[in-house]
């Protein structure tokens, strides 16, 4: 991982050069002994972090820890140990609208013991948040005129549409149920990548919060990881909506289907088949839309893809 200078300033002890090549590859919050701060082990995927990535942290402690804490950008989590290999891990993503920057990751611990004092310790390091390389066009494109001038009927559909993904989607179950890669929802090619801008009728305008595959009518739409499903149910805008959570507060969502396969409660198994693809909802046409949410916001599910995950 290479460092700014920036990152440098933000640590909390002086730079001399026996402790610089310690401040290079990590920093300390507050003063602690030094053979045991070079013991930590932080690593971040993907290589280069942007707004709208999520993110898997890995943590090596140099103490033996009950539970493991993480602090990222105003979010807080845990992370999930692995025997295996001895190393903390947690996915967390960084907001599309972060300013690129040097932000702290801020570690706390529970240590093994059976004193009760001192038993907590803390670290930090600070990553560097890089601008996304993101589609500037604008696409127009037409949909039927009740999305962009819904009638009173149709105002209301939608409003209780946002009740639901308000009640629903900020549901956190602290446990992660994924394990191991997260897969592509669906056997077709890519027709729209993330946080491009659309326009509407040529009215309202939003950003693409997802991925969208150019698969036909009746193409079987795979859960991404393991999880439980939360919601299988039709929405004004989503159309026929499933959303999974997989844990530590990560969810998939899969739009416009034209069939369900789930119902609320299910547990899934990564590669199932969970609906059919369609048109349903607000669509130019048949499609998938499949968008990765992260305590309330939604990240770049071809990046999330791509990690490699334990
Ligand atoms: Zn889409």
């Amino acid at each position: 991982m290479k460092h700014r200078p920036a990152d440098l300033l933000s640590c909390k002890i002086p730079l001399s050069p026996a402790v610089l090549s310690c401040a290079l590859s990590a920093c300390l919050v507050a003063p602690a002994p030094r053979a045991q701060a070079a013991n930590w082990s932080l690593h971040a995927q993907p290589a280069r972090l942007v707004n709208g990535s999520p993110v898997l942290f890995q943590v090596k402690s140099p103490y033996r820890l009950e539970s493991l804490r993480g602090s990222w950008i105003g979010h807080n989590f845990s992370f999930r140990f692995n025997a295996m290999s001895k190393t903390w891990y947690a996915l967390a993503g960084i907001a599309l609208e972060t300013a690129p920057g040097s932000y702290p990751l801020e570690l706390t611990g529970d240590k093994l013991s059976t004193k009760k004092t001192d038993k907590n310790v803390t670290f930090a390091r600070n990553f560097t948040v890089g601008r996304g390389e993101y589609p500037k066009i604008k696409v127009n494109l037409s949909v039927e005129s009740k999305f962009t001038e819904p009638s009173p009927e149709q105002r209301q559909q939608i409003e209780e549409g946002r009740q639901i993904k308000k009640d629903y989607l900020n549901r956190v179950t602290l446990d992660p149920q994924w394990a191991g890669q997260f897969i592509a929802p669906a056997s077709a090619e890519i027709s729209d990548v993330f946080a491009s801008q659309r326009i509407f009728n040529g009215k309202t305008s939003s950003p693409h919060l997802g991925l969208d595959f150019r698969a036909p009518s009746g193409t079987p739409v795979k859960a991404m990881n393991d999880g439980t499903v939360l919601l299988a149910r039709p929405l004004f805008f989503e159309g026929n909506f499933v959303v999974i959570d997989h844990g530590q507060g990560l969810l998939t969502l899969y739009l416009h289907l034209s069939e369900f396969k789930v119902k609320e409660g299910d547990q899934v198994k990564r590669g199932q088949v969970i609906g059919l693809s369609g048109g349903t909802g607000r669509a130019t046409g048949p499609h998938l839309h499949a968008a990765v949410r992260w305590q309330g916001m939604y990240l770049d599910p071809a990046q999330l893809i791509k990690l490699r995950l334990p």
